[in-house]
């Protein structure tokens, strides 16, 4: 069993303090040698609370087919890809214990249930010399004389498992004993992001003189005028998606504010990263694996004096059937005959105009954070020795997929080695 302190410590010393209990944190824990000794710092009553929720329970943790431009900075992915790769993940969580299969290139627990994913990760943090803190919230990271010192308060835990929130929330109930102290040579912030929960805590690092990209939603639903997706919730297909000069083919949801569904949330990347605005238009292709000549092509073939109704039935769920008989202009009732030109433009680049991104509640990542390229090559800081980012703290996101898993494994495989290596010359501790 994982050793996970609740309780104010009396201050200690570390090798190594990853403040965060995410999934970056936590393969930087099972990749350090046993000689180091770890505290690991989570604010949440438990360590990989998102980890859970990825891949709508699954935890798609990897993808066969990573390359670098699925993220926002691919010449900086590409060393770490190059050093840790999917390859190399799935073999390290083999050797954890982890069973794996790939769908469609997705790799995901044989179990398809993201608890696995936690279960071995837990399991290989537990050895002497790691310690989990849960319900410690860090406020402040700061380096005197060499050594870094981390601070914070912590939620009691009662009897029942309850954590006392109201430690942490409330300043009035903040006694002396509810705050606590570590110091360590090394500090590592795997802080995460606000997607769907959590907490942007990138400033930790300000005092260090470090950049921050506002932290905006990715991997998020994109809010549409509402008459052009009239009567379309809950709909779900596979068309192509356009904003801008970007182009995805996958599954597309519907819902009453906007579209969302992999396609649309790869696209709200665009959005995120500012190149492309509010006001913009959005075009769905409904038959993205034909031409727009194929597609006339096609209604021609079977126009045999029907109506504009008739020419579409069965090839389109009825009521995206209807937007594209109005988007063309056309009554159901009207002959096909002189509007099939019209038709075969309304299915291929079906126009919504965009109001906004999701909210963060809704994302999978956020696009922004620490910049990466304050960091050297091992993610250490270039302003403050010994001080390291993993995992979606900095400023990389990518696509759905894997890819985001994978820059947290990538990432914190990289700061293992550096500061397995560091500890072996310096001899820590
Ligand atoms: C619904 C959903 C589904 C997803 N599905 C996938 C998927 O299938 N595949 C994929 O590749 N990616 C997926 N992602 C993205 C992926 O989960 C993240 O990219 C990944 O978890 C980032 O890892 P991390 O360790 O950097 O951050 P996190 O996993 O968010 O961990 C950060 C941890 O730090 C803690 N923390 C923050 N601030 C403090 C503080 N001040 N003090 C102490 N602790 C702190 C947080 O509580 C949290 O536990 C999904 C995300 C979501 C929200």
């Amino acid at each position: 069993m994982v050793l996970c302190y609740n309780i104010a410590m009396k201050l200690d010393r570390f090798d190594v303090i990853i403040i965060g209990g995410g999934a970056a944190g936590l393969f930087l824990t099972s990749q350090l040698p046993p000689t180091i000794s770890v505290a690991m710092i989570e604010c949440g009553e438990r360590v990989g609370k998102k980890l859970l929720a990825t891949g709508n329970g699954k935890c798609n943790l990897t993808n066969l087919d990573i390359a670098p431009e699925r993220y926002n900075e691919p010449s900086i992915i590409e060393n770490f890809l190059n050093r840790f790769s999917a390859k190399d993940a799935i073999t390290a969580f083999q050797k954890m214990g982890l069973i794996t299969k790939s769908i469609d290139g997705r790799v995901y627990p044989y179990s398809e249930c993201a608890s696995s994913v936690l279960d071995v990760l837990r399991r290989a943090c537990d050895r002497d010399g790691v310690q989990i803190f849960t319900s410690h919230f860090v406020n402040s990271v700061e380096k005197k004389d060499g050594l870094f010192s981390v601070s914070g308060t912590f939620s009691r835990v009662d009897k029942s498992g309850n954590s006392e929130k109201s430690a942490r929330f409330d300043k009035s109930s903040r006694a002396g004993n509810e705050k606590f102290k570590f110091t360590a040579e090394n500090v590592v912030l795997a802080t995460g992001s606000p997607a769907t929960f959590g907490k942007d805590s990138t400033g930790l690092y300000a005092a260090f003189g470090h950049s921050v990209r506002q932290m905006a939603p990715s991997l998020v639903p994109i809010k549409t005028d509402k008459a052009a997706i009239k009567g379309l919730q809950g709909v779900r297909v596979k068309a192509g998606v356009r904003l801008g000069d970007s182009y995805e083919v996958g599954e597309v949801l519907f819902k009453d504010f906007g579209v969302s569904g992999i396609a649309a949330f790869n696209i709200s990347g665009e959005l995120a990263r500012g190149r492309a605005k509010v006001g913009d238009t959005l075009t769905i292709d409904f038959m993205p694996e034909y031409s727009l000549a194929e597609v006339e092509k096609l209604l021609c073939e079977r126009d045999n004096g029907s109506t504009v109704s008739t020419l579409l039935m069965g090839t389109f769920h009825s009521r995206i059937q209807e937007r594209i008989i109005c988007a063309a202009g056309c009554e159901p009732t009207d002959k096909a005959e002189g509007r099939i030109s019209a038709l075969a433009k309304a299915i291929k680049s079906y126009k919504l105009t965009v109001e906004g991104l999701g909210d963060a509640s809704l994302a999978q990542v956020m696009s922004g954070g620490m910049n990466v390229r304050e960091f050297d090559e091992n993610l250490m800081s270039k302003k403050v020795g010994g001080a390291y980012a993993i995992g979606e703290a900095l400023d990389i996101d990518g696509e759905c997929g894997g890819y985001n898993l994978q820059w947290a494994w990538s990432s914190a495989k990289a700061v293992a080695v550096a500061i397995a290596n560091k500890c072996k010359t310096q001899n820590c501790k």
